[in-house]
């Protein structure tokens, strides 16, 4: 068992539980962990202060799996910890059949989303710790799940900041033909293996059904559209017409796809393949306007370092949605960057309501979906940010 102690002082972080420590808050290590082995985390006067997963390649060189001296980090930590997120979204089923049963950090396993589609699981390794432990993970997922197949999807770059593979592909079962899910009662076809993430964005599960609840009638632009969650939603919400945009075209597919599975009316839809920063100035070009616009994009800001260029992106977006949309129209924006907080993200909303000469309301606020828990102690799980504005 190898022994990790902190500086002086740098301790604190780690007795309020906050799940990471940084290269530069650690004391020369006596020996030579390997990526993934559980240490034991003192501080400088020998004081325990948790188990911890070690990461030698990232700046985020330790993860804590506990905060609790008496417990052993094997099989059965892992299986009460899985079985305590699984738990804790029993009440949740009838939000659909899909749903994050893992969500990192905020579910006291730093670095391990596991999403469920049906029957399937979908699990992202993100970091050396859960990547150690990936078949006792998959075991116990499948016995506490009965899912049908594992599929894991550990493509995600920031495993590059870890020196571990990207890498995805069936791990358990096998994969159905397809995977559809039903999303408050809108059926959505799940490419697991090569779609976005693990598939689908479950974080706005919430936020589309908001959002469709205000289209009714209404000309919509769903920008960043992706499989036509929120084009769905809006068209069971009777709107009007529902223009999508996204830059993937088999993203698109899916779309349309999604579409016929659920009966709404094709001809209320139309779908565009383009880049939504030259599409929204080429809308403004041919006078178009809105009464329901949606914002949804990648994230511009990974981290804090990304924040100013995603902030004139952020900008940009907003400013030219606030000129298409009609008095009375409503603007739905959000950032899922980890970096940007939403005191930021208001003020640049604000920038742009200026800017384009908009007197825009805020009538609601948007986060992340309830299976999606922000711990308290992990600001940093709370990346997803959206405001809903009103045009006066
Ligand atoms: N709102 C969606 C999720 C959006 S994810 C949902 O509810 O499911 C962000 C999407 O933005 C992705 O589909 C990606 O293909 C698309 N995208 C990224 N950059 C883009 C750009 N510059 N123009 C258009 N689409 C873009």
């Amino acid at each position: 068992m190898h022994v990790v102690k902190i500086k002086p002082g740098r301790e604190k972080s780690a007795l309020q539980r906050h799940p990471w420590l940084f290269s530069g808050a650690l004391l020369p290590v006596t020996g030579d962990p390997k990526s993934g082995d559980t240490v034991k985390v003192l501080d400088c006067n020998g004081r325990f202060l948790g188990w911890a997963a070690w990461s030698g390649e990232s700046q985020i060189r330790l993860r804590f799996w506990s905060f609790d001296e008496r417990e052993t980090i094997d099989r059965d930590f892992f299986r009460r910890r899985l079985n305590r997120a699984i738990q804790q979204r029993a009440a949740m089923e009838h939000m659909g059949d899909a749903m994050r049963l893992v969500h990192g950090e905020s579910d006291g396993l730093p670095g391990l989303i596991v999403d469920r589609y049906g029957e399937v699981l979908v699990l992202q390794l993100l970091a050396a710790g859960p990547e150690a432990w990936r078949e006792v993970l998959c075991d116990e997922l499948q016995a506490l799940t009965g899912a049908r197949a594992i599929y894991e999807r550990s493509d995600a770059d920031v495993r590059e900041l870890e020196g571990l593979p990207l890498r995805s592909g069936l791990l358990r079962g096998e994969l159905p033909a397809v995977t559809d899910i039903t999303e408050h009662g809108l059926r959505y076809r799940v490419n697991v293996a090569a779609g976005q993430k693990t598939g689908f964005y479950l974080d706005q599960r919430a936020n589309r059904q908001r959002v469709g609840g205000l289209a009714r009638g209404a000309d919509v632009l769903n920008c960043f559209c992706y499989t036509g969650g929120f084009s769905l939603a809006a068209l069971r919400g009777e709107a009007r017409s529902v223009v999508s945009v996204d830059s993937s075209g088999d993203a698109l597919d899916a779309a349309r796809v999604n579409l016929s599975l659920n009966g709404l009316p094709s001809e209320r839809a139309e779908w565009v393949e383009a880049d939504v920063f030259q599409y929204l100035r080429l809308l403004r070009d041919k006078g178009r306007s809105y009464d329901l616009i949606v914002l949804d994009p990648p994230k511009f800001a990974p981290t804090v370092q990304h924040v100013e260029r995603a902030s004139r992106a952020y900008k940009d977006i907003n400013l030219w949605a606030m000129k298409l949309l009609r008095p009375g129209g409503h603007l739905a924006t959000f950032t899922c960057s980890g970096g940007m907080s939403a005191e930021l993200f208001q003020k640049i909303v604000a920038g742009s309501a200026w800017d384009a000469k908009a007197d825009m309301q805020l009538i609601g606020r948007f986060t992340a979906d309830i299976d999606h828990p922000v711990s308290l102690n992990f600001p940093e799980g709370d990346y997803l940010k959206g405001l809903l504005l009103r045009k006066v």
